[in-house]
C-alpha cells in the first residue's frame, strides 16, 4: 500500500498504532526524538525501590517491525492544513494520514518554587535520571517527613501517587525507619482517590501502610528554603523530602491551526474516533488528546488500535477504557471505567497483582508485536468490562 503514514511519537500509542499498520503493509514513518523507549511506571520502581534505570529502558529500533522508517528528530511544526510537519533538523515531511502520539509534556514553572524543589530532590515523572535522584534523597533520610502531592487534579496514571506512597512506605519499613520518617500522600481530591468507589477501596490499605492522607490538597507554591508546600485550598504542609506530580500540558510543538488544539495544548479529537478535529487524514492517540478519559499506557494501546483499524478501513471505536494498576504490599486493583460507565469497585487481590506483573512482563513484545497479543487483551478487556461486571464490581 503506498499511502504514507506519519507517525510522530515512538511511546505507547505511537509504537502500537505505527507497528500495526506496518504489519499490514503500510508506508510507515515514526519520528521520536530520543534513542531509547522508557516504560513509564518503572520511574515508581526506581525512585522509591532502588531499580537500574536499564531495566525500563530499550532501544527504539529495537521496538519497530522491520520496513518501519525511524527518523530520530524533534518535531517542532504541525502544520495540518498543509498536511507537512516540520522536524529540528529542518527536515519537511508530507503525509497521508497522520497519527499525532507525541505524549504530555510538564511545565514545572506553573507553580512557583516547584522547579527548585524538582532540581533539588528530583520526581518520579520527568525522566529516569530524575527518578533515580529523588531514590539517592530518599537514601539519605533518616527521620523526617516524605512528602506526594500533585500540582493538578489532571495527571498521567491516576493512582501513580498512591503506588509512590505504597513503595515508598514499604523502603522505610524496610529499613527500620517505620515511626521515624513519616509518608504523607497530599491529594487535590474530595477522598483518597479521584473516585469514590475506589477510594473507599484504597484509604484502609494506606492506613494500613501507614501512609497518612491529606485530601483537598492542590499545590499551589511551595517554599524552598523553608521546606513548605501550600495549597490553593490554605493549608499547608512541611516536609523533609518532597516530590510533586507537575502540572501537564499538551506536546511542546507549534500546532496549526492553533485552533486543533485546547487551552492546554491537548489536540481536540473526537473521542471515539480519535480523528483532530477538522481533520479526516489527522489522528491523535495517548496522553496528548483531550479524550474525557485517564491518560495512560492502556488508553494509549487500546487507541492506537482504533485508529490503525480505522485507517485499514474498519468502523472501531474507542471506549474510553481505563484499567489503571494500583500495586500495593504484593496485591494490586485496577481503576477500570469507560466513557459510559464510571468506575467499578475493585478490590485489592494477590490475583491482580499477578495479572499486573504479566502486563508488565509482556509489555516489550506488547509494543512491538501488538496482534500477538490482541486476542488475549481482548478477552481480558471484554470479560473485565464495567457492563460485565456491574455494580458489584470485581
Ligand atoms: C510514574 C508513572 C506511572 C505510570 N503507570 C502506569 C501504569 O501502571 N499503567 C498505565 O497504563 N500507564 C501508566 N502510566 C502512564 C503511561 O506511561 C502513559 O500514559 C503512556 O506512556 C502514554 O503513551 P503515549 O504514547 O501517549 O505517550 P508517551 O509514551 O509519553 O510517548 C510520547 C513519545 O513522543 C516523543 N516525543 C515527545 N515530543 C517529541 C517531539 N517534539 N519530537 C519527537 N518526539 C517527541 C517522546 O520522546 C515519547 O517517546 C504511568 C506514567 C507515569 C509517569
Amino acid at each position: 500500500m503506498s499511502e504514507k503514514i506519519l507517525v510522530l511519537g515512538a511511546g505507547t500509542g505511537g509504537l502500537v498504532a505505527g507497528n500495526l499498520l506496518a504489519l499490514n503493509g503500510y508506508n510507515v514513518t515514526i519520528v521520536e526524538k530520543n534513542e531509547y523507549h522508557l516504560f513509564q511506571p518503572g520511574m515508581l520502581w526506581i525512585a522509591f525501590r532502588g531499580h537500574k534505570p536499564d531495566k525500563y529502558m530499550r532501544r527504539v529500533d529495537s521496538l519497530v517491525k522491520p520496513g518501519v522508517n525511524l527518523i530520530h528528530d524533534r518535531v517542532e511544526l504541525i502544520d495540518l492544513e498543509d498536511r507537512t510537519v516540520r522536524l529540528s533538523s529542518g527536515k519537511t515531511i508530507d503525509y497521508d494520514k497522520l497519527i499525532v502520539a507525541l505524549g504530555a509534556s510538564f511545565d514545572y514553572d506553573a507553580v512557583p518554587g516547584h522547579k527548585r524543589l524538582w532540581e533539588q530532590y528530583g520526581d518520579y515523572y520527568s525522566g529516569p535520571q530524575h527518578a533515580e535522584r529523588l531514590w539517592r534523597n530518599l537514601s539519605k533520610i533518616k527521620e523526617g517527613t516524605l512528602v506526594l502531592a500533585a500540582a493538578n487534579p489532571s495527571y498521567k496514571c491516576p493512582p501513580a501517587p498512591h503506588k509512590a506512597a505504597f513503595l515508598a512506605s514499604e523502603t522505610i519499613k524496610e529499613r527500620g525507619l517505620a515511626g521515624k520518617v513519616r509518608v504523607v500522600l497530599a491529594l487535590p481530591f474530595i477522598h483518597a482517590y479521584a473516585s469514590e468507589t475506589m477510594a473507599e477501596i484504597i484509604e484502609p490499605k494506606l492506613e494500613e501502610a501507614g501512609v497518612e492522607v491529606r485530601t483537598m490538597f492542590t499545590v499551589e507554591s511551595i517554599d524552598v528554603e523553608n521546606r513548605k508546600i501550600y495549597s490553593l485550598e490554605g493549608e499547608e504542609l512541611e516536609y523533609d523530602i518532597a516530590a510533586v506530580v507537575p502540572v501537564h500540558k499538551g506536546p511542546r510543538v507549534e500546532i496549526k491551526p492553533e485552533s486543533a488544539v485546547d487551552e492546554d495544548g491537548f489536540l481536540k479529537v473526537d473521542k471515539y474516533t480519535l480523528q483532530i478535529e477538522g481533520f479526516d487524514d489527522a489522528y491523535a492517540v495517548g496522553d496528548c488528546n483531550n479524550t474525557p478519559t485517564s491518560k495512560t499506557g492502556v488508553t494509549a494501546h487500546l487507541g492506537a488500535e482504533v485508529v490503525a483499524d480505522r485507517i485499514m478501513g474498519y468502523d472501531s471505536r474507542f471506549t474510553g477504557r481505563t484499567n489503571c494498576p494500583v500495586v500495593a504490599d504484593g496485591t494490586a486493583a485496577f481503576v477500570i471505567s469507560t466513557y459510559d460507565h464510571p468506575v467499578i469497585p475493585v478490590k485489592f487481590s494477590k490475583f491482580k497483582r499477578l495479572l499486573e506483573d504479566l502486563f508488565i512482563a509482556a509489555y516489550w513484545s506488547s509494543l512491538r508485536d501488538p496482534e500477538k497479543w490482541r486476542t488475549a487483551f481482548k478477552a481480558y478487556f471484554r470479560a473485565t468490562d464495567p457492563s460485565v461486571l456491574g455494580e458489584e464490581g470485581w
